[in-house]
């Protein structure tokens, strides 16, 4: 049986922990033969597999998916247990493609955990259009490519027109009236989140459907002019078209003022701004109601994983966490009370789900820089870092804990990295 010394000893790598940083710390014995997984379980992983034929896999496969999972397909063996699938994707949902763009989604019904929030892929062509309508449920967006124009009135009249690009946010409150169109010279491509897990994007109010479901007559009466001007309206909902480009920023706004600005802006710039923490392993960048004013119900942070780097071990307090991969590959353990500790990989395009609490991690496995979203139904950011914590507690308390010296504690990091190294 291989016991947690072996394998220390099997996987250390420069600078990492070492078996001997494991048993240096007091007098506390160290149960040296403790396997790897739940110690009441049959130990676990391929690791402590003696006969190798445990591991092959001479079933159906499709090698093709298979192997975006090694995390899945070959757990750590630290991993035991199960909990609810951590994954889901834009890659793999239908898209609505209409002309002048299309959108996917993905909610609460194809991804049972995720009951906060759901997510929405859209691209608008140069002029297209995702029609004036309005919903149930805020609407916050992070733009990936291209650039859009946002039309969005207040409840006090007040319009807002903005042209947003790669990096950019904008958030419009449940209830608020709006449109999108994409700008020159090849429009854009944008990802949605809604603050509930159930909320569809194919189940929006649409301006043409309201129209159409409206007696002539009444449609008189209430714009004070004759009916006939309604008779070439649409008969069926819009949803995407393709139309023509907009103007300059100036005349639309123009075109449409008289009420004043609405005193919180409803764009931000979040991919230009300044890192709220930067180290030598990557940044993070937070969008919440601090600085995003008008996002009370949602929260964000835009995190970059150089090569090599890991999102430090921690847990959110306040909300679930609902997570774009935007570039780049990692891994990501989820770790809850049973104990339950499972493994997952994530590539562009996938989208992760935590529960408020439970502590995680996510190393960058590729070559390149990971950048994703973690996004949250809450109005402010937080996370608790282990580190921290550990490095927080007085030492002789964690020394006992964790059979590690006080010489030892004191070299974790002490400042909260959010992104190691640090
Ligand atoms: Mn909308
Ligand atoms: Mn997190």
């Amino acid at each position: 049986m291989f016991s947690r010394r072996d394998m220390l000893a099997a996987t250390a790598v420069g600078g990492a922990v070492t078996a001997a940083t494991m048993t240096t710390a007091n007098a506390t014995p160290v149960k040296s033969d403790i396997t790897f997984g739940n110690p009441n379980d049959p130990p676990q992983g391929a690791i402590n597999a003696k006969n190798p034929r445990s591991i092959t896999d001479p079933g159906p496969q499709n090698p093709a998916i298979r192997d975006q999972f090694p995390g899945a397909f070959s757990p750590p063996a630290t991993d035991v247990g199960s909990m609810p699938l951590s994954w889901a994707s834009f890659n793999n949902a239908p898209r609505r493609i209409q002309n002048g763009g299309w959108a996917r989604q993905v909610t609460q019904d194809s991804f049972a955990v995720a009951d906060t929030i759901s997510g929405v892929n859209m691209r608008l062509t140069s002029g297209g259009i995702r029609e004036m309508h309005w919903h149930q449920f805020a609407e916050w967006a992070y733009m990936t490519y291209g650039t859009c124009r946002i039309t969005v009135l207040d409840e006090l009249g007040r319009p807002y027109i903005a042209d947003v690009k790669e990096g950019d946010l904008w958030y419009f409150p449940a209830g608020l009236p709006h449109s999108l169109q994409g700008l020159g010279p090849d429009g854009c491509e944008f990802l949605i989140c809604f603050d509930e897990g159930k909320a569809s994007e194919f189940t929006t109010l649409l301006v043409s459907e309201w129209f159409t479901h409206t007696p002539p007559d009444i449609l008189a009466d209430n714009f004070g002019v004759p009916a006939e001007t309604f008779q070439d309206i649409p008969l069926r909902d819009l949803y995407i078209f393709q139309g023509q480009l907009p103007g300059d920023l100036a005349a639309d706004r123009e075109a449409v003022s008289g009420k004043g600005a609405p005193p919180h802006p409803f764009t931000f710039s979040l991919g230009s701004g300044a890192p709220a923490r930067e180290t030598k392993g990557g940044s993070v960048r937070i969008a919440d109601s601090r600085n995003f004013t008008v996002s009370t119900t949602i929260a964000a942070a835009l995190v970059t994983v150089h090569p090599g780097g890991l999102r430090e071990m921690h847990w959110h307090p306040n909300a679930d966490e609902w997570q774009y991969w935007i570039k780049g590959k990692g891994q990501m353990t989820v770790f809850n009370t049973g104990p339950n500790a499972v493994t997952m990989d994530f590539n562009a395009g996938d989208i992760g789900y935590v529960k408020k609490n439970l502590g995680h991690y996510i190393k960058n496995t590729g070559d390149t820089d990971l950048q994703f979203l973690e996004v949250f139904r809450a109005p402010y950011f937080a996370d608790v870092s282990l580190s921290d914590w550990i490095s927080r507690t007085p030492p002789a308390m964690v020394a006992q804990h964790l059979n590690v010296s006080e010489a030892t504690i004191a070299k974790f990091p002490k400042d909260k990295p959010e992104v190691m190294p640090s």
